[in-house]
């Protein structure tokens, strides 16, 4: 397999923004293909930092891929009309913003809000999904429009009670229907949620468009107990070409590290420098596995 590799910003940050150029350059240091950053500092950039910072990926022979959990003032599955419109508006605000990049991917929480979990007891997520469906099939257009793919994260019950598995999202991608809408999967979530993150993967056939990599203690691939075997035979079974990118996070602090929920220092302290052999031991394991399947 000739999958494309990357690293998530975040791993060496604490805020949900940061200076990207320098991550350009480290990640294309460190022998990766792809940068993932976070959607929702877009808005803030000027547009003319936008489009420099695509340039700089360019040369670099880099691709950016974007991702965010929406907040709840953007939550598509509101009962509010007014913030589902916001929250649509804003969708489609950064598939603008991508497409003019040349962005291909956009994925996360991008259907309702992170992390969302009602407070009354939920017996009936109908009229959270139906709400969902119609506004993901509105910005789907936008989707189409730009030639960015829309990839809805199906993550783990402690963060969402929309998708958990990813036979739900294929359901949800069915009941949108468009070529543009499709699933980020990610082996973290899988690894609470699905029986086997194999069979699940082969299933997904087709409706996979990004795919997420990390341990269950969200180190880095290669560190933990993580089926990486049966992740990687899934998605070679799969016929999945896509990016596959790493979400590693080990430091506690700032607001990443808040919403994480790291409460401990899973680098032992490491520096920057320990950092970067982290994430090239990591790329390193993760061609290991591909390579194995030719
Ligand atoms: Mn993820």
């Amino acid at each position: 397999m000739n999958n494309k590799v990357g690293i998530y910003y975040a791993f060496w940050e604490q805020e949900w923004s940061a200076d990207y150029f320098r991550y350009v350059e480290k990640i294309a240091r460190l022998g990766f293909d792809v940068l993932e950053v976070a959607a929702g500092a877009l808005p803030d950039m000027p547009r003319q930092a936008r489009l420099d910072l695509a340039k700089a990926a360019k040369a670099e022979g880099i691709e950016i891929t974007y991702c965010i959990g929406m907040p709840a003032a953007y939550d598509m599955a509101s009962p509010e009309e007014t913030t589902r419109v916001r929250g649509m508006e804003y969708a489609k605000r950064l598939l603008e913003m991508i497409g003019e990049m040349d962005g291909k991917v956009l994925g996360g929480i991008i259907y309702s809000c992170w992390p969302k979990i009602v407070d009354s007891p939920l017996w009936d997520k109908r009229p959270w999904w139906d709400r969902s469906v119609e506004c993901v099939r509105q910005v789907a257009k936008t989707a189409q429009d730009t030639g960015v793919t829309y990839c809805l994260e199906v993550v783990n019950r402690f963060e969402q009670f929309l998708l958990n598995t990813a036979e739900e999202g294929m359901r949800f991608v069915d009941a949108v229907g468009s070529p543009n809408v499709k699933l980020l999967l990610d082996s973290f979530h899988m690894n609470i949620e699905e029986d086997f993150i194999g069979d699940a993967l082969r299933k997904a056939e087709g409706y996979i468009g990004h795919f997420h990599i990390g341990e269950a203690n969200r180190k880095v691939p290669g560190r933990g107990h993580m089926p990486w075997d049966e992740i990687m035979d899934g998605l070679r079974d799969a016929h999945y070409t896509g990016r596959i990118v790493m979400e590693p996070f080990l430091k506690m602090g700032g607001q990443v590290g808040q919403d994480i929920k790291v409460w401990r220092d899973l680098s032992g302290g490491g520096d920057e420098q320990f950092m970067d052999r982290e994430a090239a031991f990591a790329l390193k394991f993760i061609r290991g596995k591909l390579a194995e399947r030719e």
